[in-house]
């Protein structure tokens, strides 16, 4: 399901630079200083969609965060992450697996695996490193 909405997301954006197509989406993208152990998080209040960044984030987390959190914008809508983690168990693990699988598949944009080729040597020619290759 996820991995639909990201090829219909490229075709459409034509790109797959998460912080352009939100941009487009007009969803705002706020860096801010959220401690060590906060990647980001989705919050949609009075219908304005905000992306909240670590600004700590380096490298590759950064647009994978924001492609994490463009996951629940589309995939979760209405669902406010941050009350559910402080409010339920149950529920959590899916939508973050399936915002993780979001992210890797925008990011893999259109390139496809090709023939003999691994999924471990397709992803690392996509730019993925491998400590997020589970998501796949
Ligand atoms: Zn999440």
């Amino acid at each position: 399901m996820g991995k639909h909405i990201t090829i219909e997301l490229f075709q459409t954006h034509g790109t797959n630079c998460p912080i352009r197509i939100a941009t487009e989406r007009e969803i705002t993208v706020l860096y801010e200083d959220l401690g060590k152990n906060t990647w980001g998080y989705y919050t949609c209040i009075r219908r304005m969609p905000v992306i909240h960044i670590n600004s700590r984030l380096q490298g590759f987390l950064r647009p994978f965060a924001v492609a994490h959190e463009l996951g629940h914008h589309f995939l979760h809508p209405g669902v406010n992450t941050p009350f559910l983690r402080r409010n339920t168990l149950f529920s959590i693990d899916k939508i973050e697996r399936e915002a993780n699988h979001f992210a890797l598949h925008l990011l893999i944009g259109d390139l496809q695996s090709e023939l003999g080729e691994t999924s471990h040597q397709f992803l690392l020619r996509c730019g993925i490193p491998e400590q997020f290759h589970e998501f796949y």
